[in-house]
C-alpha cells in the first residue's frame, strides 16, 4: 500500500514526489506521457518574482517567488543562470515614479539576496551595441533567474527516485475505485496500485482527471490560457534580457537562448481545447510587431526558427483579462475516507513551496517528518564536481556541464564503454548520450531526448531522426 499516489509528472507532481519521498513517505507518481512534457516544458523558463504581479497587488506571490529564486539558484546551479533584465522606459505607459516604486518593492520583497539590486541605466551608455531604438533612452535593470524548465522537472523526479519513490512514465490509468480507507488505481497495462492518499497534479487536465477517473465534481474552475514563444537567430549581442512594455499593458521578454538564439514571448490567449497547443498566426504577428517597435533591426516571420506553445492551468478568479488572472496556486481536498488533493494553478518558480504546502495539508492523514528539507539538498548534478578526469570531446563540455552538471562523470563512463562514444548521429549527438538518457534519465522517445533532456531538437535534421530512433530502440529493450 502506497501512502501517496501522485497523478501527473509536471513540475508540481515531481516536486511533491521529491519532498514526500524525502520525508519517508511511500510514493508512486504516474505520468501518462513523459516527465514535464506538458506545460512545464513550454514556459518562459524564468524563476522570477514576477515584477508585473506587483501591479495586481500580489505581494504574497511575489515575496514567495523572490525567495524561491535564491533557493533554486542554490539547489540547481548547473541548470540555472542569473540574468539581468532591462526594461526600456515608455513614459506613456508607466511613469518613472511607478516603475521606481515597483523595483524598490521588488528589491525589498526579495530580502537578503545574492542578486544585484535594480538600477536606472542609460541604454546607449550601458551597451556598446545597444539593440534598442534611439527614442528609448532610459532603462531600468533588475535581476532574475533563467532555468532549464524540463530538466528541473526531471531532476526533481530523479531525486525522488533516489529517495525511494517509484515513477511510471507513459502509463495510463484506466479507473480508480474507492475502498474503505484507500484508493485502488487500475492501470491500462493491467497492474493495480493502492494508496491511502491521492494527489492530482495533472495541471491543465486536473478537472478532467478528477471527473473522469475519480468521478468527483469540483466546485473550482480552471482558466486555460495558451502562451506561445518564438525562437529566432540571436537578435543582439550581450547576455542581458529585455522586458518590453506593450500598448495593451502586457509585457514580453527577449531572452538570450542557447548561445545562438533569442527566445521571445509570451502571449495570453484563452483556449477551450488544450491537447496540442500550437502558435497561431495572430500570436506570431503580435510578438513580431512588439519586438519591431523596440529593436533597431527589423524582424519578420522568416526569422523564426522554432516556436512552442503551452497552456497555463490558472485558477479562475473571474478577472476579465487572461493576462491578469492570478498565477498563484490553491488546493482542494475531497476528503471522505481516502482523501484526494487537487492542485490548481501555480508557477514553475513556486513548485517547491507548493509541494511543502500540499504536504502540510496532508499531515492529518499521513504520518511523516514535518521538517522542510528540499531547500537544503542539492538536486542531482548540482553539487561540486570531483576531480575525476573527463575524456569527453571538448566540443560537448559546455553543453554537458550546463545540462548534467556533476553527472557528467556518469556520462563519461558511457562514453568510455562505447568506443569513441559509439555511433555518430550528428556532430552534436552521439550514441553514448542516447544510451545514458535511456538508462539514467528515463528517456523513451526521440522527443524526450531532443526537446526535454537536451534542446538539440531546435535544429536537429529530420533526416537523422530514424537513426536516432533505431539507436534508442536498441537500449529500450
Ligand atoms: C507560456 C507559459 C509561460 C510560462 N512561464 C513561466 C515562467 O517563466 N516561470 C514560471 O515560474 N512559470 C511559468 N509558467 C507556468 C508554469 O509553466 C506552470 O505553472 C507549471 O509548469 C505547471 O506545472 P504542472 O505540474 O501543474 O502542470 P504540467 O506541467 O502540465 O503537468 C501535468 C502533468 O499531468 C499529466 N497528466 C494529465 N492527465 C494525466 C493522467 N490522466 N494520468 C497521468 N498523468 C496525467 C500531464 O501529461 C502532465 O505531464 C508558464 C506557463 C506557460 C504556459
Amino acid at each position: 500500500m502506497e501512502d501517496l499516489i501522485i497523478i501527473g509528472g509536471g513540475i508540481n507532481g515531481a516536486g511533491i514526489a521529491r519532498d514526500a519521498a524525502g520525508r519517508g513517505l511511500k510514493v508512486t507518481l504516474i505520468e501518462k506521457g513523459d516527465l514535464g512534457a506538458k506545460t512545464s516544458s513550454w514556459s518562459t523558463k524564468l524563476i522570477h518574482g514576477g515584477i508585473r504581479y506587483l501591479e495586481n497587488y500580489e505581494f504574497r506571490l511575489v515575496r514567495e517567488s523572490l525567495k524561491e529564486r535564491e533557493v533554486i539558484k542554490k539547489i540547481a546551479p548547473h541548470i540555472t543562470k542569473p540574468m539581468r533584465f532591462v526594461l526600456p522606459h515608455v513614459p506613456s505607459l508607466r511613469s518613472t515614479w511607478l516603475i521606481r516604486l515597483g523595483l524598490a518593492l521588488y528589491d525589498r520583497l526579495g530580502g537578503i539576496t545574492t542578486f544585484p539590486k535594480s538600477r536606472v541605466i542609460s541604454l546607449n551608455k550601458e551597451f556598446e551595441n545597444n539593440p534598442i531604438k534611439s527614442n528609448f533612452k532610459i532603462g531600468y535593470e533588475y535581476s532574475d533567474l533563467f532555468v532549464d524548465d524540463s530538466r528541473l522537472v526531471l531532476l526533481n523526479a530523479e531525486d525522488a527516485i533516489n529517495r525511494g519513490a517509484r515513477i511510471f512514465t507513459n502509463t495510463n490509468i484506466s479507473k480508480a475505485v474507492r475502498k474503505k480507507n484507500s484508493w485502488n488505481i487500475y492501470l491500462e497495462n493491467g497492474d493495480m496500485l493502492s494508496s491511502k492518499v491521492i494527489i492530482n497534479a495533472a495541471g491543465p487536465y486536473a478537472l478532467e482527471v478528477l471527473e473522469n477517473i475519480f468521478g468527483i465534481h469540483s466546485k473550482k474552475k480552471i482558466r486555460h490560457v495558451q502562451g506561445s514563444h518564438i525562437v529566432v537567430k540571436k537578435l543582439y549581442k550581450g547576455d542581458q534580457a529585455y522586458i518590453l512594455q506593450l500598448d495593451d499593458k502586457r509585457i514580453i521578454f527577449l531572452i538570450p537562448y542557447l548561445e545562438q538564439y533569442t527566445l521571445i514571448g509570451t502571449t495570453d490567449n484563452e483556449v477551450k481545447s488544450f491537447e496540442n497547443p500550437k502558435i497561431t498566426n495572430q500570436e506570431k504577428n503580435y510578438l513580431i510587431n512588439a519586438v519591431n517597435n523596440f529593436i533597431k533591426t527589423k524582424m519578420s516571420e522568416q526569422d523564426i526558427v522554432w516556436s512552442y506553445s503551452g497552456v497555463r492551468p490558472l485558477v479562475e478568479d473571474y478577472n476579465k483579462k487572461a493576462s491578469k488572472v492570478t498565477r498563484d496556486y490553491t488546493f482542494e481536498i475531497e476528503e471522505k475516507n481516502a482523501p484526494i488533493l487537487t492542485i490548481f494553478g501555480g508557477k514553475l518558480t513556486t513548485y517547491r513551496k507548493l509541494s511543502e504546502h500540499a504536504l502540510e495539508k496532508l499531515s492529518k492523514y499521513l504520518v511523516f517528518s514535518k521538517e522542510s528539507w528540499t531547500d537544503k539538498k542539492i538536486l542531482p548534478g548540482g553539487s561540486a564536481k570531483s576531480q575525476v578526469k573527463i575524456q569527453l570531446p571538448n566540443k560537448f563540455l559546455e553543453r554537458f556541464e550546463s545540462a548534467y552538471g556533476s553527472k557528467i562523470i556518469k556520462l563519461n563512463q558511457y562514453y568510455n564503454e562505447l568506443k569513441n562514444g559509439g555511433e555518430i548521429i550528428t556532430k552534436d549527438l552521439y550514441e553514448f548520450e542516447i544510451k545514458y538518457l535511456v538508462k539514467e534519465e528515463m528517456a523513451k522517445t526521440s522527443d524526450d531526448i531532443l526537446f526535454r533532456r537536451t534542446k538539440l531538437g531546435i535544429n536537429f535534421p529530420i533526416s537523422k531522426i530514424a537513426k536516432l530512433e533505431a539507436i534508442l530502440k536498441k537500449y529500450l529493450i
